[in-house]
């Protein structure tokens, strides 16, 4: 296994949810990939939030604040 940046991809309820860059292990031979846990976690949480934003009612009120967002860090 070799540690390199991969893209996870996610749907549900009708969004897709695509989180770039993320460290894990794959398997050179087959492909597998592994996230560590603590990375797996936490990329968990925040396409959670997302996708329970995306699925608030809506109403007159409400617009979703976005309808796709990049989150990178600045070159230095
Ligand atoms: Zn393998």
């Amino acid at each position: 296994m070799t540690l390199q940046k991969i893209t996870l991809h996610f749907e549900r309820g009708g969004f897709s949810a695509d989180v770039h860059g993320v460290a894990a292990y794959v398997c050179p031979r087959c492909g597998a990939r592994l996230v560590p846990g603590l990375i797996a976690e936490r990329v968990s949480e925040t396409v959670e939030a997302l996708f329970k934003t995306a699925s608030q009612p809506t109403s007159s009120e409400f617009v979703m604040p976005y309808s796709s967002l990049v989150f990178q860090p600045l070159a230095a």
